[in-house]
């Protein structure tokens, strides 16, 4: 055991293990990317734990579940597997959704209360603004919802914002006088629905700390050694949290990188980590210099890249590893030739030198982009996962079940009430649905209270409709009923048996249609295995509202069970903190990346970069970067030029596949790493004629442009996005001709069209994958 500990240590060098070993105060350490900070703070964690310090009272902070299931099975094989099952492990929403939970009744919350999800609170938003009669146009429910959740995570609650004349001036100035009042009805609806959501689980544990100061001495006194990793990426609130938690033992580590914070859109204060010595006294600062993840070709050129930022701490990142192959150039005439062009080198990669799919990455700007990647790795049959986009949970079929089990676990839910009350339809339309919200609204009372006492309120709604009301809530109350003894797998199977849900999708015999049937086994195949898992630990039942409570803050990356071979496609934002032998960054365009949103001011444009420095240190190996010249965007194609991020690269760490030159078309790839030595006289066959396409394009045969018209597409291979989730009767809102009903779903995939009857403008048939609809 201390023999072991002792290696591990050993392997690390100097700078690394000063913070190891260094058990108590305040620290810091900064580092640029892969120069060990996450594997640091395992390693403490570890070590901590060797010395004595119970895992009970170490929480670590991580950016995402999956990062602390990792960092939890390598401390496991350090310390043991019983003693690392105690260590408080999670991302901040996680660990406080549970701390919340065990605290809740002392903010007037039940403790079974829901989590919202975005799309929740995106349609409570809507609703709000529909109720209250006002301007879509002006009160754009995105750009509503995401400056409450700015409020929130500065703290600023609707008592604040009201005594704030300067906050209700700037949105007077943008001709929103009434957010406030939003963001009050907001507030109120989420409290009487017993909900809170993301932003809340920050917000409410700061009131929780800040209110209740024996609650504060407890989690002070449970939390002795607090440890966060990606720390430029906290915000206000976390870092209050954290603050208040590590005041009184003030054994608080944090790692973190300046240069990769890129969260400032949501609210992450890099001020965090540029403050951090002067929020403790005795701050320990250590800085690490080695990186032991990619090539020097790769460290340098990132290097080169974050200098050309003002904003930074001055940083030096070396490696030890060999120069490596260069950072590779491409060009292509359009997206579709782009994803033809990383498919095409994937699978030469894994035909000539035995690479495995999970050795690939290719990271975007933006979700849209994942597209044409995801067709022409198809037509290659290359598996691949798509982490983020529309994850598993959220498609409207597992939703519609997922509704149903909050309903049972907390009736209150006002937005899982209006998704299920008439689906499957029972005669529960829309008026008496709007009588139910404005008697809901008058009493203060939820939906499902109100409809408990039907008989007792006159609401002019019919004794059958009544009877309906009624039947329905006599059904979620017999849930309620078995939930008090079976475990999730059995509620679940016997919910979507009774509600009708299973029936109403056997309805549908087509492809689509057993695609969502199949997704529903899916789901309770994922059930059966949480329950059994959770019936192995100390006779607990498995019961609904646990696994919920997973399903809540569970992101795409935690059902990464990483035992399965497929290239990853990811945004950057998500992969920070990940790494990758190949890395593809597509897409590297002007506008695109940097964002043409994102380039108004030196510091928008400094986050792009730090964005970029991302994306490129992710790679251990390889890395590409691909641009076209033209791409469709919003149902267009539009031209466009090579990211200003390419120039800004030193030349000697580049090796263009295709000239710069952008009169220049169809270069055969000859590329040398992939065909090591070849025959030259079987090179010179694949020297185009001219106008004759390169090699990669003949095996598909396909026409550029006709590339985007899909066959039918199955679930099967990973997350497809081609599904979109929509289905006839569907309420849904389009960026110009606003609000409509869809009358008729048609074709598949890429060719999918919705006929949909819009309120001004008549019917229309709108091809799904340019037609931007949210449905309400
Ligand atoms: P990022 O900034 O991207 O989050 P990081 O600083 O957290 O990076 P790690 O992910 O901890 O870096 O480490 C990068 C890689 O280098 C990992 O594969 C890790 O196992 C390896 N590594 C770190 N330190 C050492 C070491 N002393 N010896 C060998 N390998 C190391
Ligand atoms: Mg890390």
């Amino acid at each position: 055991d201390k023999v072991m500990m002792e290696n591990y240590i050993n392997q690390l060098n100097e700078a690394q293990r000063a913070p190891v070993l260094q058990k108590d105060g305040p620290m810091i350490v900064i580092a640029g990317a892969g120069s060990g900070k996450t594997r640091v703070l395992t390693l403490r964690i570890a070590y901590l734990m060797h010395q004595g310090v119970d895992a009970f009272n170490i929480l670590s902070l991580t950016f995402t579940n999956k990062a602390a299931r990792e960092m939890k099975s390598r401390i496991a094989q350090i310390v043991g597997n019983s003693e690392a099952k105690n260590l408080w492990m999670g991302t901040f929403h996680s660990v406080f959704a549970k701390i919340l939970r065990a605290e809740a009744d002392k903010l007037g919350y039940p403790s079974n209360f829901t989590i919202y999800d975005s799309q929740d609170s995106a349609r409570l938003i809507s609703q709000i603004i529909k109720e209250m009669q006002l301007d879509r146009d002006v009160y754009k429910p995105k750009q509503v919802l995401s400056r409450i959740s700015n409020f929130k995570n500065s703290l600023i609650t609707v008592k604040a914002y009201f005594e704030n004349p300067e906050l209700q001036e700037a949105d007077a100035m943008s001709k929103k006088p009434r957010m406030g009042e939003i963001y009050q009805n907001y507030v109120e609806r989420c409290f009487k629905s017993g909900a809170m959501d993301f932003d809340d689980l920050l917000l409410k544990t700061n009131e929780l700390l800040t209110r209740f100061p024996e609650v504060l001495m407890k989690y002070q006194d449970r939390f002795r050694y607090i440890l966060v990793d990606e720390y430029q990426d906290t915000n206000h609130s976390q870092y209050l949290i954290v603050r208040a938690l590590s005041d009184r033992f003030q054994n608080i580590c944090v790692v973190g990188d300046d240069a990769q914070s890129i969260y400032a859109f949501r609210g992450a204060n890099i001020n965090n980590i540029l403050n951090f010595q002067k929020d403790y006294e005795n701050v320990q600062t250590y800085r690490l210099e080695q990186n032991y993840r990619s090539t020097k070709n790769i460290v340098e050129a990132a290097n080169t890249i974050i200098d050309k930022n003002k904003v930074k701490l001055d940083k030096v990142v070396w490696t030890a590893n060999d120069f490596g192959p260069k950072i590779k150039v491409h060009r292509s005439l359009t997206d579709g030739e782009e994803g033809r062009f990383v498919a095409s080198t994937i699978f030469e990669e894994k035909m000539y030198n035995q690479k495995m799919n999970s050795e690939f990455a290719i990271l975007y700007r933006t979700n849209a982009q994942s597209r044409a990647m995801e067709d022409a790795l198809r037509k290659r049959d290359i598996p691949y996962r798509i982490y983020g986009g529309l994850s598993f949970y959220q498609r409207k079929e597992i939703k519609d079940v997922l509704y149903y089990l909050r309903l049972i676990i907390n009736p209150k839910d006002e937005e899982a009430l209006v998704r299920v009350i008439n689906y499957p339809a029972r005669g529960i339309g829309n008026t008496t649905l709007d009588k139910l919200t404005i008697a809901a609204n008058h009493y203060k009372r939820s939906i499902f209270e109100i409809m408990e006492h039907i008989d007792k309120i006159d609401l002019k709604i019919t004794a059958g409709t009544r009877n309906k009301l009624t039947d329905f809530v006599t059904m979620i109350r017999s849930f309620q009923v078995l939930d008090q003894t079976q475990d999730a797998y059995q509620m679940t199977e016997h919910v979507t048996k009774k509600t009708g849900l299973v029936q109403e999708l056997r309805k549908d015999a087509s492809p689509e249609g057993i695609a969502r049937m199949e997704n529903i086994e899916e789901l309770l195949n994922g059930i059966k295995d949480f329950t059994e898992g959770q019936q192995q630990v100390d006779g607990a039942r498995g019961a609904l509202s646990e696994f919920l409570e997973d399903v809540a803050l569970a992101t795409d990356l935690d059902n990464d069970t990483g035992d399965d071979d497929r290239v990853a496609l990811m945004t950057i934002h998500l992969a920070k903190g990940l790494e990758f032998p190949t890395v593809f960054c597509v897409g590297m365009e002007e506008d695109l990346f940097p964002s043409a949103m994102s380039m108004n001011t030196r510091s928008e444009l400094e986050e792009e970069r730090r964005l970029f420095y991302v994306a490129l240190t992710r790679a251990e190996h390889q890395a590409y970067l691909t641009y076209a010249q033209s791409r469709y965007r919003w149902g267009k194609l539009v031209d466009s030029e090579p990211s200003r991020f390419i120039e800004e690269i030193d030349d000697q760490y580049l090796e263009y596949l295709t000239p710069p030159d952008s009169n220049y078309k169809y270069k055969p790839q000859i590329n040398s790493d992939i065909f090591g030595d070849v025959d030259k006289s079987k090179l010179r066959l694949q020297k185009p004629v001219a106008g004759t396409p390169p090699a990669y394009l003949k095996d598909n045969a396909t026409p550029n442009l006709n590339i985007r018209k899909l066959k039918a597409v199955t679930t099967s291979g990973g997350n497809s996005t081609s599904d979109y989730g929509l289905s006839v009767g569907q309420i849904v809102m389009h960026e110009r001709f606003g609000k409509g009903e869809i009358l008729n779903l048609e074709g598949a995939g890429a060719d999918k069209k919705a006929e949909i009857r819009f309120t001004v403008g008549g019917i229309k048939k709108l091809l799904l994958r340019f037609a931007k609809l949210e449905v309400l």
